[in-house]
């Protein structure tokens, strides 16, 4: 339907106004990503005309074929998917920024593929707040140590924290895990470790965004809520 992801990003843009308030943040402290894993290039490119300037992409081959074919250089790419140590040469030439950075290996080899192309390469962590066994992420308790590590790397820059709650029906079920990650965020600034710049909170979806706008989520990544029901 013409115009509806016009429309929805529209509605989205308000409810995330809304949160903020809420929380007594400014709304330009809030980044919209169009999560597009799935998503159909035409809808894509409805979504960049409608103002989305981040796209997030879960899969590398699937990241590729989109980010050349639609060659926007204005818009930022993504990586919020599971990435395989063996696609980090790839990652980091498609990617602006990756969120799901979650073990040292992966690091390791982000840094030295960066460094090949003289460039720095900017990470969040993922971190598993939940505890849950089918999630990934680094487990809360570790995540400081690991990121103390990666703060020796001089070809990736960490960004901040991301990280996805456990499914529940009601959002504000949520909000203990998004508190946790923001509370872990500060605990990391005040380490002042260097390299690590924890500017960013990359939490909340389509179906929990306004609660993780009020635990200070900076950047959420909606899917559903844009382009409707995922297909394939
Ligand atoms: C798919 C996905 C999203 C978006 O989820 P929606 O429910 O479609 O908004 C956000 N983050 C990650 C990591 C995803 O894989």
């Amino acid at each position: 339907m013409e115009g509806t992801i016009r429309n929805n990003i529209a509605r989205i843009r308000d409810s995330i106004a809304k949160a903020a308030l809420r929380a007594g943040r400014e709304a330009s402290e809030i980044k919209l990503m169009a999560v597009t894993k799935t998503v159909a290039e035409k809808k894509i490119i409805e979504s960049i005309e409608a103002g989305i300037d981040i796209i997030g992409e879960n899969y590398v081959q699937e990241a590729k074929k989109k980010n050349v074919s639609l060659g926007n250089k204005a818009i930022e790419w993504h990586m919020i998917g599971h990435l395989q140590t063996n696609k980090a040469k790839e990652a980091v030439q498609l990617f602006d920024m990756i969120h799901s950075v979650d073990r040292m290996d992966l690091a390791v080899e982000l840094d030295r593929r960066s460094k090949l192309l003289e460039r720095v390469t900017k990470i969040l962590i993922e971190v598993n707040i939940s505890g849950e066994k089918t999630k990934r992420g680094v487990p809360q308790k570790n995540a400081i140590h690991l990121i103390r590590d990666m703060s020796a790397f001089r070809n990736l820059s960490v960004y901040g924290l991301m990280t996805m709650p456990p499914w529940f029906d009601d959002p504000e079920k949520t909000r203990p895990y998004f508190a946790a990650l923001r509370e872990l965020r500060d605990r990391i600034i005040k380490e002042q470790f260097e390299n690590v710049a924890m500017r960013e909170l990359s939490m909340g979806m389509s179906s929990d965004y306004q609660v993780a706008i009020e635990e200070g989520a900076t950047l959420v990544r909606i899917g559903r809520d844009i382009f409707g029901a995922r297909t394939g």
